[in-house]
């Protein structure tokens, strides 16, 4: 069998380092807010390229500690509009909906399945504060005229960045390119914990102390508390395992597209499309590698009788779920289309060219 994603695997590749890791954190007697997680949003910080990074305790609690940051300080409010994109994991939305905030879902590209950047300023209100930009599946989702748009009409721009640890835009890596944005560590992310984890990054000095407040219970100092907050931090094993494994995140990236320019140049299937790629190599790190299949529900179990497991991402759009009732009479084509035929073939740092030549050679004789 071939897995979806061999955990297991990808950190037994750095197992003395991870395990020297977690000795060392053990025998601190220090376990939340000390050295390991300092030194961690230094890292993080210096290889996304912005000021700050605050670890908290996932991908959602960051999107969210943006957004009630921002409350806060009083660049966002209660009942403002927030465009953003609709082919997105649950959480995207969650984190607007939780903070009292009005989520216009946007529709994707048919081409790739990211947000549709035509499509945003038709929706934009005298509400609309701010775009929640995800980078689905690994792929670089900003452009030009998203930016350009963004300044034209004043829109903060905050991205979802769980996806693409160590992807570009140009000359700089997505997660630096607007006002804040969320990355998650869970384990099955390009940078995963070895349990929940999640950072933000933003240049902004006031919003970077207001998250770090929050996120501990709103306290200034100790017993000193300026907001109403919560308690989501990263602890001491986590950044320290966090620390080894971003070291070698830009070469696991890099093991990921060589395994993605390989299905590209290989999978040839009439009942099967790929998404296209993104202009440069650098702007997608490939989490996933979705493709598109009218009959996938079949495809998947011809592959899973192949010993080829595979993933669905996702299988009901967040407009269609039953927590959004009220958003179910949106009609957002090419996001439904994804959310029904998208499948996503094993890839990951310790996927072997040999494996992705069985699964092509299987996928090409679909449905046979
Ligand atoms: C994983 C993910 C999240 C949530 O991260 P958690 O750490 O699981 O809370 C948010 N957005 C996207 C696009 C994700 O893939």
């Amino acid at each position: 069998m071939i897995k979806f994603l061999d955990i297991q695997k990808i950190n037994h590749t750095y197992q003395s380092e991870i395990q020297e890791a977690l000795n060392r954190v053990a025998d601190s007697g220090w376990y939340i807010q000390g050295k390991e997680v300092a030194s961690f949003e230094q890292a993080f910080a210096t290889y996304i390229g912005t000021r700050h990074c605050i670890g908290c305790g996932t991908g959602l609690e960051a999107l969210s500690l943006i957004i009630n940051a921002a409350i806060e300080i009083g660049t966002l409010s209660k009942g403002d509009e927030i465009l953003v994109s609709a082919n997105t994991f649950i959480a995207t939305i969650l984190a607007i909906t939780e903070n009292g905030l009005h989520p216009v879902l946007i529709d994707a590209k048919p081409e790739n399945g990211q947000l549709n950047e035509n499509l945003l300023e038709q929706a934009i209100t005298k509400k609309t504060r701010a775009l929640v930009l995800v980078h689905l599946y690994g792929q670089c989702a900003y452009s030009e005229q998203i930016h350009n748009i963004c300044e034209r009409h004043n829109l903060l721009l905050i991205e979802d960045n769980a996806q693409a640890h160590g992807c570009y835009f140009k000359e700089q890596r997505t997660g630096s390119l607007g006002y804040a944005a969320a990355h998650s560590f869970y384990p099955g992310k390009n940078l995963g914990a070895l349990g929940d984890g999640g950072a933000i990054t933003t240049n902004d000095n006031i919003l970077a102390q207001t998250i770090r407040q929050i996120a501990n219970y709103g306290q200034s100092k100790k017993y000193f508390c300026d907001f109403q907050g919560r308690n989501s931090r990263l602890d001491e094993i986590q950044a320290a395992v966090l620390s080894v494994k971003l070291k070698y995140l830009d070469k696991d990236n890099n093991a990921r597209r060589h395994i993605a320019n390989y299905y590209r140049q290989n999978i040839n299937n009439p009942h099967i499309r790929i998404p296209l790629p993104p202009d440069h190599q650098h702007e997608h790190v490939y989490h996933l590698f979705p493709v598109l299949c009218k009959d996938r529900t079949t495809l998947q179990k011809y592959l899973q009788q192949n010993e080829i497991e595979t993933g669905i991402h996702y299988p009901i759009p967040p407009h269609k779920q039953a927590c959004y009732a009220h958003f179910k009479h949106i009609s957002l084509p090419v996001t439904e289309s994804f959310h029904k035929e998208e499948l996503s073939l094993p890839i990951s740092p310790v996927l072997s060219i040999e494996e992705a030549r069985k699964i092509v050679e299987i996928l090409n004789r679909f449905p046979n």
